[in-house]
């Protein structure tokens, strides 16, 4: 068995309807089982700012699935809640991100992981440091919890409890 964590972001409504599906659709594949969930936060938009507020939440997954597999799994559930990719970090329905499949290292640009940008995020540090804040974040060897102490006040204040439980 391996084990992935994947970050979920969605900020057109219905926004928990498409949390709620993508939990579903995982969890509907018999190879995909979610072992750990956080609560869901809202995420001021980072990057592309002309757009709703996110969304955010982290799971931990035990599968059967390699990587890319996973990542074609996700993808599949993007489409089937109708992602549509225009502008880049824009709006979407859904968004699934491989945040780090075991220990493992893949730098092809059609999964890198651990993600690139994980360790700079609040809104995917903040949901991961809730289910497993002694977590290593793989080759970097540094913990969820110490990546989320150096980030700015600011972008953590930006990250708001919106549920504990969906
Ligand atoms: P970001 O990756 O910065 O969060 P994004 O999630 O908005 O941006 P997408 O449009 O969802 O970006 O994905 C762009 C491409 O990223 C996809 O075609 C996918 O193959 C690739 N990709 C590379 N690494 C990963 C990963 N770890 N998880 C998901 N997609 C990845
Ligand atoms: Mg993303
Ligand atoms: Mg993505």
């Amino acid at each position: 068995m391996n084990q992935a964590f994947i970050a979920l972001g969605t900020n057109i409504e219905p926004r928990e309807e498409h949390l709620l599906q993508a939990l579903d659709l995982l969890e509907a594949d018999t190879r995909i089982t979610i072992q750990k969930k956080s609560s869901v936060y809202e995420t001021a938009p980072v990057g592309y700012l002309h757009q709703a507020d996110f969304l955010n939440m982290v799971l931990e997954l035990q599968t059967s699935l390699s990587p890319i597999e996973l990542l074609d799994s996700c993808q599949q559930i993007e489409k089937e809640l109708g992602r549509k990719r225009d502008i880049r970090f824009g709006p979407r329905t859904i968004d699934l991100d491989i945040l780090t499949f075991n220990h493992e290292n893949s730098t092809v640009e059609r999964l890198i992981i651990p993600h690139p940008r994980m360790h700079e995020r609040a809104f995917v540090l903040i949901p991961l440091a809730e289910i497993a804040p002694e977590f290593m974040i793989p080759v970097h060897e540094r913990s969820v919890e110490a990546y989320l102490e150096d980030l700015p006040e600011q972008d953590k204040e930006d990250v708001r409890l919106w549920k504990s439980d969906i």
